[in-house]
């Protein structure tokens, strides 16, 4: 069995615990503290606001403990607003949150019209069969570092990326009924 935490102080953090459920041999686990952290195998940051979310990871005293612990070689997933919390630069001088993937990404870099939208697109790594993609006011991947693999790229954008045991996404498998990037996220994990 397999423990995966879903970081829940603010977001998406239901729908992918459901998802995670849906998984033979696995274990979901909100994370709220040092505690549950420390029992994850694995563990996914799901969208929301990425300020909100790197406000509340310090206030709850997280910040620093989910840094190390993914510096360690824990596998990681951030979705959306969680991508940015995963990124070293993000446009616009903003500060970084935990700033351990070696990526620049660009918040909200959907604007106006195409704010939020689906699509879908087959991604070679996760299946053969296209996924259901959906953004909502997602940013996109800017530039990547030498080690970050891209795993899909949309209209010139690459919008999911791995590097070692770190996965980030700009869309929200969780938003869907296909539990097939999950499954992919969780076939990561030793
Ligand atoms: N726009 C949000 C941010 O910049 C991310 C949106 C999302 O997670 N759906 O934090």
């Amino acid at each position: 069995m397999k423990t995966v935490g879903v970081l829940a102080l603010q977001g998406s953090f239901r729908e992918h615990l459901r998802q995670l459920a849906k998984l033979d041999g696995i274990l979901p686990c909100p994370v709220k503290t040092t505690r549950d952290l420390a029992q994850v195998d694995g563990i996914i940051l799901p969208g929301g606001e990425s300020t909100a979310q790197g406000k509340l990871l310090r206030d709850f005293g997280l910040l620093e403990p989910l840094r190390t612990r993914i510096q360690q070689g824990l596998p990681i997933w951030g979705t959306c607003a969680g991508l940015i919390l995963l990124a070293k630069r993000i446009t616009d001088h903003e500060p970084a949150h935990l700033g351990v993937m070696d990526i620049t990404v660009r918040r909200n870099a959907y604007g106006g019209q195409l704010d939020s939208f689906s699509t879908s697109t087959v991604l070679p790594a996760v299946s053969p069969e296209p996924l259901p993609l959906v953004f909502i006011r997602a940013p996109w991947i800017e530039s990547i570092g030498e080690n970050v693999e891209p795993l899909a790229v949309q209209d010139g954008r690459i919008i999911a990326a791995k590097e070692r045991h770190m996965i980030a996404t700009s869309f929200h498998p969780e938003l869907t009924d296909d539990p097939r990037f999950h499954a992919y996220f969780v076939g990561q994990i030793a």
